[in-house]
């Protein structure tokens, strides 16, 4: 349920409403917009008396919400959410590139990459360092050394870093790291996200290989209740009955996630296709649509790279990229 507080309502009678609400066993979300403030009510809301609230005299009006997502719904947060990233910031306006190897193997690696994609436009550095194989033969990232790596290419270029956690266990040693990825296959981990949601930093959650969009919401849903407002939302394609490529980059979950929900949505046109060629229209289309950011994989070295070398930029591609999605979003703002 939602209750839209009048424009002109004091803040005490505000305070006064919310401390009602809440003795009711209801959790009050508040969402102070700059020209409303809209109270989203989480929990068993059959009991209340819609039409009490209504007469109210600061209540404009109070509306019931269908959707089984609520602190991820716009309805209870009108206005785009901006994650902050240090001084960086993510979504209502403000565009991100995400930049990096499929996973980190070196420090001359890790650092040489950092420094290149810096220099094209990038706002953050990506990296794995505990990868999620296929199969159990292939590179499974450095793991622990690894983080270690990104935090040397932060410190030398500045850029904060993105990361991705598999698993619980190692959550001590994700302390000193800028954003958490959750990856494909972990989405719907439930427990990673109700610890993550305890935590007070960005966390980019992506889509699952076979999740559809109200499965991506409830997953944020999850993270958000449990207290950690600042999420990304990621499209990184689906499974479908697409042959030459990796998955279907479904473009149009980016505008209807953006209608559903007042999170950032980016484009991961990397894990989306598999092809270094396919990455760069793709991305622009993802820009055009009204991505706030795009995570792509970059590499050196592409072809010995350890892992997804073969839907790696160059540092040289990724550059010519960022220069066109600028032009892309000029061309369409
Ligand atoms: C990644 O970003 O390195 C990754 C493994 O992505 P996804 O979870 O989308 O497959
Ligand atoms: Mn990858």
């Amino acid at each position: 349920m939602i209750v839209v507080i009048k424009s002109n309502a004091s803040p005490e009678k505000r305070t006064q409403l919310i401390k009602w609400l809440k003795s009711m066993g209801l959790g009050v979300h508040e969402s102070a917009g700059e020209f409303q403030t809209v109270l989203g009510l989480i929990g068993d809301t059959s009991r209340v008396d819609m039409d009490l609230i209504e007469s109210l005299d600061i209540v404009d009006s109070v509306k019931r919400v269908s959707e089984t997502f609520k602190c991820v719904n716009r309805k209870f947060h009108p206005e785009d959410t901006v994650v902050s990233v240090g001084d960086l910031k993510i979504g209502g306006g403000n565009f991100v590139l995400i930049a990096g190897p499929c996973s980190v193997e070196s420090e001359t690696q890790i650092v040489e990459i950092a420094k290149a994609v810096k220099a094209s436009g990038a706002s953050l550095l990506r990296g794995g360092a505990f990868k999620p194989r296929t199969s159990p033969y292939d590179f499974q990232g450095l793991k622990g050394e690894g983080l270690e790596l990104l935090k040397v290419a932060r410190q030398e270029t500045g850029l904060p870093i993105v990361t991705e956690i598999m698993n619980l266990k190692d959550l001590p040693l994700f302390e000193d790291i800028d954003v958490l990825q959750v990856g494909a296959r972990n989405m719907q981990n439930f427990d990673l996200l109700k610890e993550l949601g305890t935590l007070h930093k960005p966390i980019l959650l992506k889509r699952g290989l076979a999740n559809t969009l109200k499965e991506l919401l409830m997953s944020a849903e999850y993270i958000m209740a449990s207290g950690n407002e600042q999420v990304i939302l990621c499209e990184r394609g689906i499974r479908t009955y697409s042959d030459y490529l990796r998955n279907t980059l479904d473009l149009a979950a980016v505008p209807m996630l953006h209608e559903l929900s007042h999170l950032p949505v980016i484009v991961d046109p990397s894990h989306a296709t598999g092809i270094a060629r396919m990455v760069p229209p793709m991305s622009l289309a993802a820009a055009a649509c009204g991505a706030d950011g795009l995570i792509i994989e970059v590499h050196n070295d592409p072809a010995h790279a350890l892992c997804d070398g073969a839907q790696s930029l160059t540092p040289a591609a990724f550059d010519a990229l960022a220069k066109k999605v600028d032009s892309v979003r000029k061309a369409v703002s």
